[in-house]
């Protein structure tokens, strides 16, 4: 038998699994910007409850810009304060003995994130969007938010206040990876508790 067919399958193999390694993450990894709807990753290790939440600004605010004037100065700053009360508005399950440890915000319109933890005040009009990045576009926030907890694992849900706190949202697809595996559950204004089990 000659190795010249072969070889050549295996090159296109290795070409195609290439192609499919390039192009599968980014799939996993691509959060469509639609408002109402938010992704929320769900990590259950150990000692941790770690929430990793991306969001369209919209679904926080109602807007996806800079703030112009008080009323909306306000709204961002009322925004901030619920949000680093993250226990108010994420329940572990008690059974885990969870306590809050961190919320970490981030929306590059706002000035949010880890070189501005002032806030709003003082970042001009944002203009460290990225180059070609037409101004009063759309804009997201990311929110992380960790939780230490004495025995993680045998939280069995997570009651989420989100709906209530912050109307405009309609919808959270959540992914959760906990010590029962991957699996994903979306949540609703009437379906407001993730179940962390299968
Ligand atoms: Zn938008």
């Amino acid at each position: 038998m000659s190795a010249f067919p072969s070889r050549h399958a295996v090159r296109a193999l290795a070409l195609l699994t290439t192609a499919l390694a390039l192009a599968l993450p980014s799939l996993a990894q691509q959060h469509a910007h639609t408002h109402g709807r938010l992704s929320m990753d769900v990590a259950v290790d150990a000692q941790t409850l770690t929430l990793t939440i991306e969001s369209p600004l919209d679904g926080f605010l109602g807007f996806e810009r800079a703030p112009r004037n008080d009323a909306e100065r306000q709204r961002v700053s009322d925004m901030v304060a619920r949000l680093n009360a993250a226990d108010q508005l994420f329940l572990p399950d008690p059974a885990a003995a969870c306590t809050l440890s961190k919320v970490t915000l981030h929306s590059a319109v706002l000035g949010l994130g880890e070189e501005n933890k002032e806030g709003v005040h003082g970042q001009g009009h944002g203009h460290d969007d990225k180059p070609g990045h037409a101004k009063d576009e759309h804009a997201d926030i990311d929110i992380d938010i960790v939780f230490n907890c004495a025995q993680a694992p045998q939280a069995r849900h997570v009651d989420v206040k989100l709906f209530e706190a912050f109307p405009r949202i309609r919808a959270i697809d959540a992914q959760v990876a906990s010590p029962q595996g991957q699996f994903k559950r979306t949540l609703r204004p009437n379906a407001p508790r993730l179940q962390l089990g299968r």
